[in-house]
């Protein structure tokens, strides 16, 4: 194939310099992947074998220059295998595991490169660097140490092979998933199936069976949180739920082709291997290195400071469900897919609150519109829906983002229904990150969601916390757009994994604020602004299962904390692993975790958030003690603390150490009561 009909080696000229979607097929992904391989390789030489020595100029800023081609093919290639896949782009993913991660191998790994790295690292307090400067010179060199510069021939070998064994396993675990997602369906046939499920359960499970070539009448659920979760909180029927919740965490878990045991258990294996070549004693502890927490008993001390207090406040929830099974007659052991059925129903009963009446205030466009005017108020910017403008798909919306003073921002691309080519959960990427070093690159950032569609002709109604995820990942989007960095490598949430859902989370607090929710939350049908009435019993019931909640996350956290401190060479079979490490912890039965270790995609579908599932808890020290700065000032909308948010947090990406950045917003360190107040864990 030439590069003349290749639309991924051409110029994109279009708007906003987006790529041309409608042309890329899957079959171009790996010629074009060659060429820009080769390019990136050949613009490394030239940086090694200058005769020039090293200067940050000739070798910083050329190294972060580089690779344009194929960071510009990756951020495509990875953006359409997460959220518009076929057949044919699991194949190429499959086929370029290995040699991208070959490539990564050769960058990080090549000893011309590192020697002229290494050697400005030596000197660079006497280079006269700005403190950008300094920030990418340390942080480059560590990518290169972490990623085996240092290591001798003979290990620096086995380790390239790891890590390319690695990609591969990553990729095969995300694609089970997703076939164990996209495989399942409970079809429900009839007014006795559909007990108990409200009108936007129904609207959501038709659209689904249509969407999937049922005939009129039936119903669908899947495997996607937002049919899943409301499903168990609403059925009657005990059987259905409990099939639903038997598959919904058994996934990753069945014999056959999707089966992640062995995966997970190899990939297990093979990162004892990668932190043991690094000299540390397991893989949690070379993750954790690399972080604000830095080490297994800082995170192990912020988890079990909340463990136990999560399970006697979930204890008081189970008395709760258990008082009202009996009130209702129902006696049976209250199991695992029976609790948000009953909580569902105390938050009826105790605080007249229901789910059914809270999403009609919910509207998805309306919610939307609420992330803009929040966008707008706090930093000043224009979001302008441009139609015409076409995604890698129908139910893509691209936006312009207009700074205050009118000029061009970045662009944002929203995705937000659930569809069987689409991995599940909810995640921002980037097309293109801000930078300048010579290049004016505008970002371009994207927001994935899963919500289950309306059915034709209705809104797609959100529950509170839907509306509250769209608030998370556009808290990570603003941090993609409003970066005003130099460099790429420290452009947006390119950041330390634990400070990088301060910006998320600490946006989900305007999500509740009473003078967002009067403005926004609007009933669907008639435009009637969310009674004050029902939002005080949203206040009142705020805790409601929180320990619930609070139980379920941190469990996975230790899981995914204890199987990555396990000095062994072979890795455990995690399903076996998983149930004796909860043993030990008492994760009370009828609860479960957040995910379950077969189909853990943080942890397994890539290393990023490997050892690493703690980071949500660690950065809520860091966004309740951040949005009590907006609390002291008075107003959720206070121009001057908005501004050092801005400028201190969004706009910096990885340019400052994070906790200076943190204190440069807040004034002093972060303090851990304000989120433990939220989740109703403070001692009365
Ligand atoms: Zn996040």
């Amino acid at each position: 194939m030439s590069t003349s009909v290749n639309p991924l080696l051409q110029d994109w000229t279009g708007p906003y310099g987006l790529p041309p979607f409608a042309r890329i097929e899957a079959a171009h992904f790996e010629p074009a992947f060659a060429q820009a391989l080769a390019e990136h390789r050949a613009e490394l030489d030239a940086i090694a074998e200058q005769a020039e020595p090293p200067s940050f100029a000739n070798t910083l800023a050329a190294f972060d220059r580089s690779g344009r081609l194929l960071t510009r093919l990756e951020h495509v290639f990875h953006s359409l295998a997460a959220s518009a896949t076929s057949p044919e782009l699991q194949a190429a993913q499959r086929a370029m595991a290995a040699p991208l991660a070959a490539h990564n191998n050769a960058v990080y790994m090549h000893a011309g490169l590192f020697k002229r790295v290494d050697a400005l690292f030596a000197q660079r307090q006497d280079l006269g660097l700005s403190g950008e400067q300094l920030r990418l010179l340390e942080r480059v060199h560590l990518d290169f140490v972490r990623a085996g510069a240092r290591l001798e021939p003979v290990p620096q070998a086995r380790y390239a092979q790891v890590m390319e064994r690695l990609a591969e396993l990553n990729t095969q675990f995300g694609q089970n998933v997703l076939a164990d997602e996209s495989g399942y369906r409970l079809v429900l046939r009839g007014e006795a199936e559909l007990a108990g499920l409200p009108d936007f359960v129904r609207a959501a499970a038709a659209q689904a069976a249509a969407e999937r070539g049922l005939q009129a009448g039936e119903h669908v659920i899947t495997l996607s949180r937002s049919h899943i979760v409301p499903f168990l909180t609403f059925s009657e029927r005990r059987d259905l739920r409990e099939q639903a919740w038997r598959a919904w965490v058994g996934r990753g878990e069945h014999a056959g082709a999707s089966d992640n045991r062995a995966v997970a258990q190899e990939i297990l294996s093979l990162r004892h291997e990668q932190a043991r070549l690094h000299g540390h004693a397991c893989y949690a502890d070379y993750a954790l290195a690399d972080t604000m927490a830095g080490s297994r008993q800082a995170v192990l001390g912020l988890l079990n400071q909340v463990w136990e207090p999560a399970k006697a406040a979930a204890e008081g929830e189970r008395q709760a469900l258990l008082g009202m099974m009996a009130s209702l007659g129902h006696d049976f052991a209250l199991e695992a897919w029976d609790w948000r059925f009953y909580a569902e129903k105390v938050r009826k009963a105790r605080y007249d609150l229901e789910e059914a009446e809270v999403k009609p205030f919910f509207p998805l466009d309306a919610m939307v519109q609420a992330l803009f005017d929040c966008a707008q108020r706090l930093f000043g910017l224009h979001f302008v829906h441009q139609p015409e403008v076409a995604g890698y798909h129908a139910d893509v919306k691209v936006y312009e983002v207009r700074n205050a003073d009118g000029s061009l921002r970045g662009v944002f691309m929203q995705d937000n229904f659930a569809r069987s080519s689409k991995r599940s959960g909810a995640w921002m990427n980037a097309l293109r990150w801000q930078a300048r070093n010579g290049m004016d690159c505008l970002p371009i950032i994207q927001n994935n969601n899963n919500f289950a569609k309306g059915a034709p002709g209705e809104p797609t109604l959100l529950s509170f916390d839907d509306a509250r995820t769209l608030f998370h990942e556009f808290g990570h989007g603003l941090h993609g757009l409003l970066s005003e960095v130099e460099f790429e490598r420290l452009s947006g949430t390119q950041v330390l994994r634990d400070f990088v859902e301060l910006p998320s989370q600490i946006f989900e607090h305007w999500m509740s604020e009473p003078e967002v929710l009067k403005k926004h939350a609007r009933h669907y049908k008639t435009g009637q602004a969310i009674p004050d009435s029902l939002l005080a019993k949203l206040k009142a019931a705020e805790l409601f299962n929180q320990g619930y909640e609070t139980v379920r996350y941190t469990a996975s956290a230790l899981v995914d904390l204890a199987v990555h401190s396990l000095d062994q060479a072979q890795g455990p079979d995690v399903v076996d692993f998983e149930a004796r490490c909860m043993a030990g912890y008492g994760l009370p039965a009828a609860i479960g975790m957040n995910h379950r270790l077969t189909h853990f995609q943080h942890l397994f579908s890539g290393a990023s958030y490997a050892a690493g599932y703690y980071v949500y808890m660690w950065a809520e020290v860091l966004d309740c003690d951040g949005y009590e700065a907006f609390v002291e000032a008075g107003s959720p909308f206070d121009a001057r603390t908005a501004a050092a948010l801005r400028d201190c947090i969004l706009a910096t990406g990885n340019s400052r150490e994070p906790r200076e950045a943190f204190r440069a917003f807040r004034g002093r360190d972060a303090v851990v009561q304000p989120m433990l107040k939220s989740r109703g864990l403070l001692p009365a």
